[in-house]
This record gives C-alpha cells, structure tokens and sequence, in this order.
C-alpha cells in the first residue's frame, strides 16, 4: 500500500528566526507506520543547537518587541497564524495522518481544533489583567499585576502533535513568552509547519524556535538550562518524573500533561445507544493512542451482556487501514516497538484470565502488510489487579469491569494511579452529580466524552500530572503575578532614633 506520491519532506530547525541544519549535521528520518515509506526527515539537533534556541529566546525575551507589543497586536498576529492554518489545514492533516498515522478524517478534525486553540489564545491576549486595591488606608494604593514568566520550553508527545503544541504555543505567546520547542522525535513536521506559518503571520525572530531531535539530548538541554523559566511538558508518567527531577536543579515552575488511564462508567439507566458510540470513541480514536482514552469500560451488571453484545457487533465493522482513505475509521500505531508493546498488554490479559470479545491480533497481509495495525480489542471479566486495567496501554484496547451499584463504580474508577478525564453515563442528575464530584480526575464528562472545548481547562490529577491547560488557566500557567504596593505621603518612621 503506498499512502500518497508525496516527495519526501525535508525540514530544518527553526533558531532565532533562520531555517537552519543541526550542528551534527544528522538527521532522522520519519518512515509512515502505515506504509514503511520515508515520508519526512528531521534533524538530529544537538546541545549546542538547543543552547543557540535558548539564547536567541532570551534575547528576544530580554530585547526584542513580543513581550513590549500590546495584547491587542499580540492577538492579532495569532488571528492571522489561525487564518493560515485554517489556509493549510489539508496539507497539515496529510502531514498528521503520515506521520502519526491517524485516519485523515480525525487529522483533519484535530486541524480544527488546533484553529479554534489558536483563536481562544488569540482572545486571551487581551484579557490579561490584575487586582488594585485602594481600600489599604489613605496612604496606601497597591495593584496586582501579572507579566510573562519568561522563557518557556515546550517538550511534547507524539499523538496529538499538533493539538498538544497548539494547547501550549499560543497561549504562551499570548501573554507575551518567547518559547523553545521540542517536538517528538517522530512526528515533529506539523510543529515545524505551523512555526513556519506563524513567522508569516508576523511573530518575530526568535520567539518560537523549534529544535528537533531526541529527548535525552535537547529535551535534556532544554531542561538542564537555567535560562529557561517555564517548562511545560506533555508526555508519559515514566518521562515526566526523569524532568520533574532533573528540573529540580532550578526552582522554576514547571507543569505536567501525563498518561492517563480513564474509565467510562455506564449505568443502567444510560441513553445506551449514546454510550454505545462513546465506548468506541473512547478506545479508538487516535488508534487508543490518546491520554484521555476512556480505555475501561465500567459497566452495570444488569445492562452489561446486551451492551457488550451490541458494542463487538459494532466493532467489528470499524475499518482499520490506510490512514489517507477518507474511509478509514482506524489507523496504524506510531511504530513497531508500540505495536509489540501493545499485543503484549494483550497477551497478558489473556494470560490473566480475562475474556476476550473480539481482536487481540495484529493485523497483517493486503494493506496492511508493511504497517503497524492492531484490531480493536475487547476483554470482559477484567479484574482491577490485571494489567491492563491500571497500565497505560496507549492502544485499541477497551477492558471490561462490570459493577452492582454506584459505590463500587467510583471505587473501581479511582482504583488507578492516574486521574485525567473519566466519563459518566446515566440520565439521573443525582448519580451523575455524585459520580462527577468523586472521580479523582482533572475532567469528568457526563453523557460524553473525549469532548475538548478551549473555554474548559484541562490537566491531570495524582499521576496524570498537575498544572492546566486551556480556559483562563493556560493564561495563568505563562504568567507571574507581581504585587505592586505604594505609599504615598510621610511614612510613619519605624525605628525611634
Ligand atoms: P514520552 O514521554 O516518551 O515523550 C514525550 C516528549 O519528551 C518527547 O518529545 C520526548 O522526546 C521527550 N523526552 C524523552 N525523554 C526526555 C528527557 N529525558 N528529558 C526531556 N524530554 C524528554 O511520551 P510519548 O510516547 O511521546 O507520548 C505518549 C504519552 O504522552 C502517553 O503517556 C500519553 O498519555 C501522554 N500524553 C499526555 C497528554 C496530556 O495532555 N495529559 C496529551 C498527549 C499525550
């Protein structure tokens, strides 16, 4: 299966305003997990290009016209970056579903909300402001002001690269940050795309510089200089405690978009159709490869065996294949280590006694001969000390618990070490308010899920991480409040001498 006759992209790093080669001169390439054909090359950037992207960030955060320009021009400029993205958006999902391996269609819808990210920052730019108080006595007057933290450094994860750049780049720009970003490794290109199109759009010379390559070199670097203020990271649990504890050489804030392993709680009283399109959503998009995955399904014993029969019958006509056929429903996972990884979390499961409904192969032959297809997957009868009920499996694999009554439900949902965006399904107020308040997540849906909205924060609790992302906190994230306190008048002396 060839995906497209595409020639192959051929990307530089962006410092201080110049498309530059790395120092070492080497690159990487990026082969579709799909296909196996080359479809773009990165380079390998070395230290010494991450220092030269950290200083020319400082600069242009110490001299240069970002941090002076009022809201208002800031905000224009991001206008016109979603304008272009909006202009390139086909090009940019062929570039996702190439290098990621997305059905275009999901690429495409992710373009989108990276326009609307864009946008909401775009509209944040202005709504920066303080507190002043001047009920402090007659001689006091005092003002509460927030300014931009500095140099921010950006690491992010492969899955959704362009959405997770978007939930971090703009907001950051905003409030008047200059950044450094480290892509993935294997799915840096939209980075550097929508970089290039935001030089068009007017933001200048070294406020984004973006530095490709691997994780323990520049991301590394990234997090082992002093110059740099912020650093916000999205990855996995495992990565994110190697930064966390190399950035405690600095005291600098630092925020954390980790793994996640959330659950879809399904009561009897469910609109079951709704949480039958849900629970499909909620391990396959992205090929299960997303952090809010609702990758267990808690479901009420009493509803469980007619839902489980309807959900495999509908799974099963789920396409998987090219990522570039504007039918495809399932795509191909990142690469070939994952794919190993992902059928010995399926093994393991079996292993443990649990059930299996449909799938459990990788899939091979025809078009999916060269790539990295796994089926969806379904095990019922999972017992929360498996595996695969409290592991991040990052792939199309749903686990099946089934629960007597709302109690038990929470206490299987909370039963994991992660906490990010757990789902509820029922049409009584009461139990979905009372589920709602005790999940230990950053997101609860009800009657949804996987559903991201700029307006609405988000962000993990216990080791899903800490920190926000999106609403008025994405501001709040690049910014330091400074308390500005004035006497006015003769002061009353302190010392009587
Ligand atoms: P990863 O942790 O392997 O890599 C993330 C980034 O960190 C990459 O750019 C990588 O090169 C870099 N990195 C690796 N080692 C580093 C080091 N020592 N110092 C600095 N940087 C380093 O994660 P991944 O496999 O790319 O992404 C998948 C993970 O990301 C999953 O766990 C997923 O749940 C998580 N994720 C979370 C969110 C969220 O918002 N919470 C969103 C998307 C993905």
């Amino acid at each position: 299966m060839k995906t497209h006759e595409v020639a192959v992209r051929e990307y530089k790093q962006l410092i201080n305003g110049e498309w530059t080669a790395s120092s070492s001169g080497e690159t990487i390439e990026r082969r579709s997990p799909a296909t196996g054909e080359v479809v773009a090359k990165f380079f390998l950037g070395t230290i010494e290009d991450t220092q030269q992207a950290i200083a020319a960030a400082r600069t242009a955060f110490g001299n240069g016209p970002w941090p002076r320009m009022s809201g208002a021009e800031r905000g224009r400029i991001l206008h016109r970056l979603a304008q272009l993205v909006r202009e390139n958006l086909e090009r940019l999902a062929l570039i996702e579903a190439q290098e990621v391996g997305k059905p275009i269609k999901e690429a495409r819808g992710e373009m989108e909300m990276c326009i609307s990210l864009i946008e909401y920052a775009a509209s944040m730019s202005q709504q920066i402001y303080g507190q002043s108080y001047s009920n402090l006595g007659a001689k006091r007057t005092a003002m509460v002001v927030k300014e931009p933290v500095g140099v921010v450094g950006i690491i992010t994860a492969w899955n959704f690269p362009a959405v997770v750049l978007c939930q971090k780049l703009p907001f950051a720009l905003a409030t008047g940050c200059t950044t450094v970003v480290k892509p993935s490794e294997f799915t840096s290109g939209t980075t550097l795309e929508i970089s290039r199109l935001a030089q068009e759009a007017g933001v200048p010379d070294g406020v984004i510089n973006v530095v490709t390559g691997y994780g323990d070199v520049v991301g590394q670097s990234m997090i082992d200089s002093p110059e740099i203020d912020r650093i916000s990271f999205t990855g996995s649990t495992a990565t994110g405690k190697k930064v966390l504890a190399r950035s405690a050489q600095y005291i600098r804030k630092v925020t954390m978009e980790l793994g996640g392993k959330s659950a879809m709680i399904v009561f009897e009283d469910a609109d079951l159709e709704d949480a039958l399109d849900g629970a499909m959503l909620g391990f396959m998009l992205n090929q299960g490869e997303e952090c809010v995955s609702n990758s267990r399904l808690l479901i009420h014993e009493k509803i469980a065996d007619d839902f489980l029969e309807k959900l495999v019958e509908k799974v099963k006509k789920i396409k998987v294949g090219n990522p570039l056929s504007e039918d495809t429903d399932m795509g191909a996972l990142i690469h070939e280590d994952h794919v190993n990884k992902v059928l010995a979390y399926i093994e393991s499961a079996k292993q443990a006694g649990a059930r299996l409904l449909t799938g459990g192969n990788r899939l091979i032959g025809g078009e999916h001969q060269n790539g990295c297809f796994v089926e969806p997957t379904i095990f019922d009868q999972v017992d929360q000390n498996m595996k695969v009920f409290q592991e991040e499996i990052f792939g199309p694999v749903l686990s099946v618990t089934r629960f007597q009554n709302l109690e038990e439900a929470i206490s299987l949902a909370n039963s994991v070490d992660y906490g990010l965006g757990n789902s509820v399904w029922t049409k009584d107020i009461d139990k979905a308010m009372t589920v709602s308040r005790a999940l230990r997540s950053g997101s609860v849906w009800v009657n949804t899920l996987i559903d991201i909205v700029p307006e609405l924060p988000a962000g993990g609790y216990k080791a899903s991480g800490f920190g926000r992302e999106l609403g008025t906190f994405s501001i709040d994230e690049f910014m330091e409040v400074k308390t500005i306190n004035i006497h006015t008048g003769k002061r009353t002396p302190y010392y009587n001498v």
